[in-house]
């Protein structure tokens, strides 16, 4: 009985120390990532601000709601802090509080 044990740890993150902050808003497209890491707690210079849709628009899905930890992969703690500031954001129009189909 051979059992391939596939265990998908991902404690091991590569720090990438010394990133340079000059990486000038890099608007890719793939930002789904398969595996299911905190992407804030993976990249630690990537901060949660309310003034900051550009962030938190990947925590929102297209009809305005906010995407639930399970989904989105989010740990406890920045999950808390998304949903924060997209409350805050919504306050100042910054994001919708429901996108109502046409
Ligand atoms: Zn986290």
């Amino acid at each position: 009985m051979a059992a391939e044990y596939g265990d998908e740890i991902d404690l091991e993150s590569d720090d990438r120390k010394r990133g340079g902050r000059g990486a000038g808003g890099a608007g890719g497209k793939r930002g789904f990532s398969r595996r299911k890491i905190c992407r804030f707690c993976a990249d630690k210079q990537v901060q949660i601000d309310y003034k900051d849709p550009q962030t938190l628009k990947y925590f929102i899905t297209d009809r305005g709601k906010i995407v639930p930890r399970r989904i989105s992969g989010n740990c406890a703690k920045h999950q808390r802090k998304v949903s924060l500031g997209i409350k805050r954001a919504r306050m100042i129009a910054l994001m919708p509080f429901a996108v109502t189909g046409k």
